[in-house]
């Protein structure tokens, strides 16, 4: 069955007996019992709840792999999944990541007895592997920088460390910003998929969510115990969000990454853009990685303008487009990296990065390229 099918019809099984086209919103914190000893396969809603149950099937159906579990955000997510680990353990991360990643990683992971070693590209991951080292973690691309990273080479080194360290390392990747729709990690060797729903699986800026995939039972086991223990779930509400997101999922993102090229092309023309990061442009350093890896480029462009004053320009005079942190919506935001999401990186950490005052980070979303172009246009000034 095509993509954009599963993703209109999602889960199977159904869950009552009205002949309701549209999954209901199981409002129910518990489940009666029918007998002693008995279960409806539902007992109390931080463990499962229908609602919640029927996005996490949709999503595995979208991402393969055994289980998807659906948690509140896409931090609770991560959080979730650091609980794998123990004091001494050793995560090999993208250098590049969405700043609340490297805040939970720097400031409380770390306190818990994890160490990381940031790594920019596949050689740099490949030395940073120790024995202490139990997963390695991805984002593709890189949130702001739009670094991308061939995947199948990270599953295949983490493969090679396995066997000669005989132990398990684990592959997580955040495809957030491609979404199952352009790239599919466990197919080409990922063990995990995360994604904050709250972006485009949702899609409309209106609810939050965070979801792992996971390659294997076992694995999938371990994630909803510690999901049902520290109880960071989706809400039956939210679940209801996010699936009514999906069914739109892959019109959504082929109409993000028509656009996305459209506004990136024009942008590489203006006068007072220095640099667009986009990984549709054919000179993107990655292209080549990219046109193999996924099957679309997605919706977010980064780009850094002349000087800080038409950034400032471009952030206080955009009409349609928000100032807003976020991304993966039906409204197009601008972010300002420097003081939004990568805030509390450090200085020195920001700037090597290439996270500076003239870094902005556009979401594309569903109007008019024109409308988009016009309203980046009138913001920049001048000509
Ligand atoms: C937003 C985001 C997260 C965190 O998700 P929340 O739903 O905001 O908690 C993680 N990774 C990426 C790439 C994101 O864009």
């Amino acid at each position: 069955m095509d993509i954009s099918t599963i993703c209109v019809h999602g889960c199977e099984k159904k869950y009552d007996t009205t002949g309701a086209v549209s999954v209901p919103i199981f409002a129910s914190s518990t489940f009666a019992h029918p007998g002693v000893g008995q279960s409806t396969g539902f007992d109390y809603s931080r463990s499962q709840n229908p609602t919640k149950e029927h996005l996490e099937h949709t999503v595995t159906a979208l991402e393969g792999g055994a289980e998807t579990i659906a948690f509140s955000t896409g931090m609770a997510a991560v959080s979730a999944f650091m609980e794998l680990f123990s004091p001494g353990d050793h995560v090999v991360a993208s250098y590049d990541l969405y700043g609340g990643t490297f805040r939970l990683f720097s400031h409380i992971s770390e306190k818990n007895g994890i160490t990381f070693s940031y790594a920019a590209n596949l050689q740099e991951i490949s030395e940073k592997i120790t024995p202490a080292t139990k997963a390695v973690f991805i984002e593709t691309p890189t949130n702001p920088m739009m670094n991308v990273v061939d995947i199948a080479a990270v599953a295949q080194l983490k493969q090679r460390a396995q066997i000669t360290q005989s132990k398990e390392i684990l592959l997580i990747v955040d495809n957030t910003f491609l979404t199952p729709i352009f790239q599919r990690p466990l197919s080409m060797g990922a063990d995990i998929v995360l994604h904050s729903g709250t972006k485009y699986l949702g899609g409309h800026n209106d609810a939050l969510a965070g979801l792992l995939t996971v390659k294997e039972k076992d694995l999938a086991e371990r994630l909803r115990y510690i999901s049902k223990t520290s109880g960071a779930c989706l809400s039956p509400f939210d679940s209801f969000l996010v699936i009514r997101g999906v069914k739109t999922l892959a019109i959504r993102m082929e109409r993000h990454n028509k656009t996305a090229l459209v506004v990136a092309q024009w942008l590489t023309q203006q006068k007072k853009i220095k640099k667009v990061y986009y990984i549709g442009l054919q000179d993107h350093p990655d292209y080549a990685i990219s046109s193999r890896q996924t099957s679309g480029f997605g919706g977010m462009i980064s780009f850094t303008v002349n000087d800080e004053l038409t950034a400032v320009s471009i952030l206080e005079n955009v009409k349609l487009i928000k100032y807003a942190e976020s991304l993966g919506g039906t409204e197009s935001l601008i972010t300002y990296p420097l003081l939004q999401t990568h805030a509390d990186l450090p200085k020195e950490e920001r700037e090597a990065r290439g996270i500076n005052s003239c870094l902005l980070r556009l979401s594309v979303g569903l109007e008019a390229a024109d409308d988009i172009i016009q309203d980046l246009k009138q913001a920049m000034g001048g000509k």
